[in-house]
């Protein structure tokens, strides 16, 4: 068989640990037998993050901008630990959070439904999908211990040079202040992917904020929603029967524990981060939820929605056998070559992108699969393998396919 042709590049993103391992296991027995594969390597690892001061995750960003379409691995963000391990410059900031900050957008992740592992939520019948927005708040912040008794004010500068403060805290003793922001631009794109991706999925929106005691800040996100929801898309949702709802976050998450799934939840940033996690371990694994950030003018960064798996890399560099779950990051590979295929009108890469993902499906549905499932999965037979067994039993599943 001749190898699947590719036009433009993938921007690919390498990264850390045990999911560096994977990246290259899923290369060499998944996509190169049957993919000429192009792509433009960024490396990513902590390492080259470190030898090019982070130029090398700047550089990257800068390229999806370019090219379209990135494909990421799961990398280390620098703790006091790390500094340590890998003997760092500096603790360099969170790539996701530098690419996020250059893309903007939003992130949207979704469990992979399998039929025999069913929720941990039992009334969960559909997939939940969560937008994350992907700018600001806590994690572009700006944060101060205050030793002893100050007051802390915010310093408004406007360009004409007047200046207006508020008063944050009086404080008698010792303390810690944090500031951060938003953009209306930010928030304005947020939205309009949150009604765009909707609309493409055809699932009712639900939006939450904390906006009864941020009164201001948090308001504003339910005023652009709303704003836009009525200018732009209203009439479109009606003509497509789904609805967009506006909530508290604390009735929002006690809504979803009691819904039947099939909807698309947009959240905060940081509301974004928790829930995400909750509703990944409520599906089953970390392991089977996917991640794409979609900037507002239309480019995608695919990744998983896990971390590099350190626990697990530290058994791989002892010689132990692993059996880390490599299926987030394959539909991080497979959601990026569909999306290419698209934008290059190559069907026959978009055909492939759709068997291997349901090759994989249908691997573990016949009982093969990776530890983390074997308490999940409810099948008259299971075998547990390691990654690369997984691997391979899924490239024979697509290969009786091709
Ligand atoms: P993690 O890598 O997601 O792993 C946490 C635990 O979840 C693992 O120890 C494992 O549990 C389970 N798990 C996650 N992915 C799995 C998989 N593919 N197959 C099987 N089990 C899986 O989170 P972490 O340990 O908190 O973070 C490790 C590193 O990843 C950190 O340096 C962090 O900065 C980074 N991180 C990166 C990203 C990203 O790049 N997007 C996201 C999150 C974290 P068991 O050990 O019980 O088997
Ligand atoms: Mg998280």
């Amino acid at each position: 068989m001749d190898k699947i042709k590719m036009n433009v590049p993938l921007v690919e993103m390498d990264g850390d640990e045990m999911t560096r391992i994977i990246w290259q296991q899923i290369k060499d027995i998944l996509l190169l037998p049957y993919v000429d594969l192009k792509t433009e390597y960024f490396d990513l690892g902590l390492k080259n993050r470190d030898l090019t001061n982070d130029q090398v995750t700047i550089d990257s960003a800068n390229r999806t901008k370019e090219l379209g379409v990135a494909v990421k691995c799961a990398t280390i963000t620098p703790n006091a630990q790390r500094m340590t391990e890998y003997n760092l410059k500096q603790m360099w900031k969170s790539p996701n959070g530098t690419i996020r900050a250059i893309l903007d957008g939003t992130v949207f992740r979704a469990p992979i439904m399998i039929n025999g592992i069913n929720p941990f939520v039992s009334c969960w019948k559909k997939p939940i999908t969560i937008a994350r927005h992907a700018y600001g708040d806590v994690y572009r912040d700006s944060e101060m211990r205050i030793e002893g008794a100050a007051k802390v004010e915010i310093l408004v500068t406007y360009p004409d040079g007047t200046t207006k403060t508020q008063e944050i805290f009086d404080f008698k003793d010792s303390g810690v202040v944090l500031g951060m922001h938003n953009t209306d631009k930010s928030i304005t794109a947020f939205a309009r992917s949150c009604f765009t991706y909707a609309l493409d999925i055809k699932q009712s929106l639900w939006f939450a904020t904390k906006d009864t005691i941020s009164k201001t800040y948090d308001h504003r996100f339910k005023d652009i929603f709303a704003e836009i929801y009525e200018n732009e898309f209203k009439a479109k949702f009606e003509e497509a029967g789904i609805e967009y709802f506006y909530t508290l976050i604390d009735d929002a998450v006690a809504r979803i524990m009691k819904c039947e799934g099939g909807i698309l939840w947009a959240c905060k940033n940081y509301d974004g981060d928790v829930m995400s996690d909750m509703l990944a371990s409520a599906n089953g694994s970390l392991a089977m939820m996917t991640s794409v950030l979609v900037s507002p003018d239309g480019k995608y960064e695919y990744e998983a929605a896990h971390g590099t798996v350190t626990r697990h890399y530290y058994r791989y560099l002892n010689g132990e056998n692993t059996s880390t779950n490599p299926v987030a990051t394959l539909f991080a590979w497979t959601g990026a070559l569909r999306k290419r295929a698209q934008l290059d009108g190559l069907n026959e890469l978009e055909r492939f992108a759709d068997l291997l993902e349901e090759s994989t499906i249908a691997t573990i549905e016949s009982g093969t699969i990776t530890g983390d499932l074997k308490n999940l999965l409810d099948v008259p037979v299971k075998t547990v393998v390691n990654t690369e067994e997984f691997l391979k039993a899924v490239a024979t599943t697509l290969e009786s396919k091709l």
